[in-house]
């Protein structure tokens, strides 16, 4: 416990779940609710942000048409600045912030201004996005290794950190991040590296909200399957085996209001 009579800030860094909001813990709500100022992002449920108090400051630094995002630097010395005033910050990121979330970063920034830090896990897309297109991620009889990967970078780059001949070696279930932009070199690479042409490939955008969408195919046609159908960010692909489980596993996108849009037009506050 501090001695120390002043207020000191902390920051939360907390996962704010694939989408839907069923999948924001408990835990990630409370923080939401406690807040002084809440920094959020793009891929963040825009709702989340609504469960703070009426006097709390909310800060988008995701992108916003026409213009850029805020810069991670900028980010950082925003949640330094805020929790430097003592207040408690929730910076609320998509998924989970340590996958693929430049989590990380911010975390380092804080420590190294000796500011309090907590980390609030989140259910990241890479699990629940497949999860949503009945797709497990790993099957006893399948695979008993995944991986997760950033298809961010152009396959192409000589530096490239990703060594596709070592994925294609590998196997098992491989999910990528970000990147469906760069589809077609991804999946001529990981062909030009020994990957089965026939390897089921699913893509699955906007994972556990409203508006998700899967598109399948092998590793042979899925770019042009993607291409074709105008399909856009933010996607997760899986590549392996398990893919083909979705056939009979594909409970979300059959149920009834699946892809239907449902208006709620009071909150449960304001009903009662
Ligand atoms: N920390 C996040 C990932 C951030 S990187 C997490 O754990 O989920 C951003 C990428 O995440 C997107 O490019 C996309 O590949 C994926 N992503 C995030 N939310 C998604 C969603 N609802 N549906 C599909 N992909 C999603």
């Amino acid at each position: 416990m501090s001695t120390s009579t002043s207020k000191s800030g902390k920051v939360y860094l907390v996962g704010a779940g694939p989408g839907d909001l069923g999948l924001v813990t408990l835990r990630a709500k409370e923080c939401i609710q406690n807040a002084d100022v809440i920094v959020y992002d793009h891929l963040v449920n825009p709702e989340t942000p609504g469960w703070a108090r009426d006097d709390a400051e909310i800060i988008y630094v995701g992108k916003t048409p026409g213009e850029s995002s805020s810069s991670q630097q900028e980010i950082n010395a925003l949640l330094v600045e805020k929790a430097r005033e003592g207040k408690q910050v929730v910076r609320l990121k998509g998924g989970d912030p340590f996958v693929f979330g430049r989590g990380a970063e911010e975390a380092e920034a804080i420590v190294d201004v000796g500011i309090e830090f907590e980390i609030v896990p989140g259910i990241t897309s890479a699990i629940a996005g497949p999860a949503y297109a009945g797709i497990p991620v790993t099957h006893r009889a399948e695979n008993s290794h995944v991986t997760f990967f950033t298809g961010h970078e152009d396959p192409a780059k000589t530096e490239s950190a990703i060594d596709y001949a070592a994925l294609a070696k590998l196997g098992g279930t491989q999910v990528m991040l970000m990147g469906v932009e760069r589809l077609e070199a991804i999946t001529s690479e990981m062909l030009k590296q020994g990957a089965r042409q026939d390897l089921p490939v699913a893509l699955v955008r906007w994972a556990t909200t409203g508006r998700q969408e899967t598109l399948t195919g092998t590793l042979r046609n899925i770019a042009q399957r993607a291409l074709g159908g105008g399909f856009e960010p933010p996607a997760v692909a899986v590549f392996g085996e398990v893919v083909a489980l979705r056939e009979s596993l594909n409970w979300c996108e059959k149920r009834s209001l699946s892809g239907k849009r449902i208006v709620v037009t009071r909150t449960r506050k304001q009903a009662s």
